[in-house]
């Protein structure tokens, strides 16, 4: 067996790949870029060594520096994990050349399965079925044009190149065919740095099956079954399990067959997956099958193929790296239940699913039975911009597909993650929708349920804002109200110290577009808050069970169960009297970009008004007025960029 292993990735997988081999005793090594210094993989390694800037050019994909501290650490092999390095040829090959083991198939497999148009015409000679298409030579855009028609549309361009659904675009009708074409080429040139394209029958009820193959140097080739990874947004996968629902005995043997001829035509050594797409319009999970393509490495979700073989895979790996024969033989590998994973992401479904970034203010996993968590991350822990915003995997197990769907229902509506917006709710809701229960999907489930699994955004309720102001009360350490006869409750616990009453407070809180300002009063009764459309004031006591307020930067985040609202705290800056000399001039403290101008030319406006909001370094900061005045010119508008000290707008004060 390996002695030593450097793993040339980062996060959950490194994490993950670091516990395999610890448990075999094996020493591993770490590799991190600047920005993952405190990471958990870089405290996970028994060594760990800097490999160059955040930008993953120049660390994680550095082919050099990665094999200078594979030789500088003296580690026997290396494993790629997914994505980075895992499938680049060259770095498989510059591994053998330093006599360090590439744990993952040789250079020729990888290449033989790197470009989707020669993988074809080599499954096409190995009798592997294909999706009709053309993936010939000739890319002239007329040649193209003529196959497409030939196959009938829809027709799918996909990048010969590609990976990650760049490149790929769909054709309805010829008329779109030259315009698609140019947009896919473009696409795959800036991606890939190679245009070239081949064609496919689009599919219109497609499923995502996929099955796990893994090859030794003795010649054994198994399968282990297919995972279900038809629930994808733009080509992503989000949620895959294992076995795929509703496919019979008779077809997971023909497809694994299938998978294993695929292998065995490129004499395949380690973990691989071979992807089909099923025609699920004609027989659902038995519908005719297609091969895709294969990737050369271990994938995202093998953790459901674990699960339900009681197989660990990096193990496999290191097993088949190391020269052992394959721990199972194909009769010995049998399922056991059934898994399901959901990729936790920092990413905001309202917004289209944008990538977030940002603080890990509070998280705890949850425990239940089942289910296990795949996680790069800790509380307190940084999700980089520079990165995949994956935050974990979680995945279920259980005797059925039911019980393991609720099982994965149950941890993610148990977990406490709180920090930059999640997919967690998107997650809960998809894992829950009843035509997923019943089975009912393809790879445009997402699409088509994307209202219901992406509830609108609500506006603040009083109880959230209520929340709030007690926090923020509290941080101060203002007293709340006390409640009678409850001497130990910590709203008693004055420390001596005593506001003077009646005392008040003003506090603004941003809800997206909304803004409110609301008066706190404690006439010696406690605390009490004028709400807006709000006719009485309402006392502010302890946080309700189950309700929790977090603070991350200027941001407080109000978690009432599953649900989580993010309201900004708008802090007005120290008066800005710069310029005012000068006729009452308002400049901006630091570059940012202005979120609302609330002020026009003419306006009145009193000394401490809020005029203008600013974002930078993702806090909102107010302008407010230094003086009574009258507006004489704003120069700048929602969604302007401002440069500091430049000048945002000018009063002129009533005494002047
Ligand atoms: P990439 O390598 O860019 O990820 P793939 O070829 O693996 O691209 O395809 C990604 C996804 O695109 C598939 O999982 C499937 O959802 C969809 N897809 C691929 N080919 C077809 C097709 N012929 N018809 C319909 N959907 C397809």
């Amino acid at each position: 067996m390996i002695s030593s292993l450097l793993i040339a990735n980062r996060g959950e997988i490194a994490v993950r790949i670091m516990r395999t081999a610890r448990r075999l005793g094996i020493r591993t090594v770490a590799v991190y870029s600047e920005a993952d210094v405190g990471a958990l993989h870089v405290a996970t390694a028994d060594e760990a060594v800097c490999i160059g800037p955040s930008a993953p050019a120049e660390s994680y994909l550095d082919i050099d520096a990665v094999l200078s501290a594979a030789r500088n650490s003296r580690a026997a092999a290396i494993h790629p994990g997914y994505g980075f390095l895992s499938e680049n040829a060259g770095f498989a090959e510059a591994c053998q050349d330093s006599g360090i083991i590439f744990v993952g198939p040789t250079a020729d497999a990888i290449r033989a399965m790197g470009d989707k148009a020669a993988a074809k015409t080599a499954m096409e000679r190995a009798g592997v079925p294909l999706v009709p298409g053309y993936h010939g030579n000739d890319q002239s855009p007329k040649k193209l044009a003529g196959a497409a028609k030939k196959i009938g549309f829809p027709v799918l361009i996909k990048a010969s190149a590609g990976g990650g659904g760049r490149g790929m675009r769909i054709v309805r009708t010829a008329a779109e065919f030259t315009e698609a074409l140019d947009s896919a080429r473009r696409e795959a040139q800036g991606a890939f740095g190679d245009d070239r394209v081949i064609l496919e029958k689009y599919l219109e009820r497609p499923r995502h099956i996929e099955v796990q193959v893994f090859g030794d140097t003795h010649g054994n080739l198994v399968h282990l079954f297919e995972r279900d990874c038809s629930l994808q947004r733009r080509y992503q996968k989000v949620i895959e399990e294992a076995p795929a629902p509703g496919m019979s005995e008779a077809r997971r043997a023909a497809i694994g067959a299938v998978a294993i001829a695929a292998a065995k035509s490129i004499d395949y050594v380690g973990a691989g997956t071979v992807e089909f797409i099923v025609d699920a319009g004609e027989g659902g999970a038995d519908g005719p099958f297609y091969f895709m393509e294969m990737n050369t490495r271990l994938q995202v979700e093998h953790p459901v193929t674990e699960m339900i073989t009681g197989y660990d895979l990096v193990e496999w790996q290191l097993r088949v790296a190391s020269g052992e024969p394959l721990p199972a033989s194909q009769g010995e590998i049998v399922q056991d239940g059934h898994a399901v994973e959901a990729r936790l992401y920092a990413e905001d479904p309202a917004r289209d699913f944008l990538p977030a970034a940002g603080r890990l203010v509070h998280l705890s996993w949850p425990d239940g039975e089942g289910v296990r968590i795949d996680t790069g991350i800790r509380d307190g822990d940084t999700i980089a911009v520079e990165y995949d915003p994956l935050i974990a995997k979680v995945i279920a197990h259980g005797p059925d597909r039911k019980t393991a769907l609720r099982r994965l229902h149950g941890a993610m509506s148990d977990m406490e993650l709180v920090g930059p917006v999640t997919n967690q709710a998107f997650l809960a809701a998809a894992l829950d929708h009843p035509d997923f229960v019943a089975g009912d999907i393809d790879t445009n489930f997402i699409g088509e349920h994307l209202v219901a699994l992406v509830p609108p955004v609500q506006p603040a309720d009083d109880a959230t804002i209520t929340a709030a102001l007690a926090f923020l009360l509290d941080e101060r350490g203002v007293t709340r109200t006390p409640s009678a006869g409850d001497a130990n409750s910590p709203w008693q616990a004055t420390d001596g110290w005593r506001p003077n009453l009646p005392a008040r407070e003003h506090v603004i809180l941003r809800d997206g577009e909304l803004e409110f300002a609301i008066d706190l009063v404690n006439g010696g009764e406690g605390w009490q808050a004028n709400l807006p459309d709000r006719a009485d004031p309402v006392p502010l006591g302890p946080l309700p069970d189950g309700v929790g307020v977090y603070r991350d930067g200027h941001t407080l985040i109000v978690v009432n169960g599953a649900r989580q609202h993010r309201l900004a705290h708008v802090v007005p800056l120290a008066e800005v009297d710069r310029g005012e000399g000068a006729g009452g001039g308002l400049t901006a403290p630091m570059p940012g970009k202005v979120v609302q101008a609330m002020v026009a030319a003419g306006d009145k406006v009193v000394r401490g008004q809020t005029v203008m909001i600013l974002e930078a370094m993702k806090m909102e900061h107010a302008i407010s007025a230094p003086a009574d005045g009258t507006v004489a010119d704003v120069y700048f508008a929602a969604g302007d960029q401002v440069d500091e000290g430049a000048e945002l707008l000018r009063l002129a004060k009533d005494d002047d």
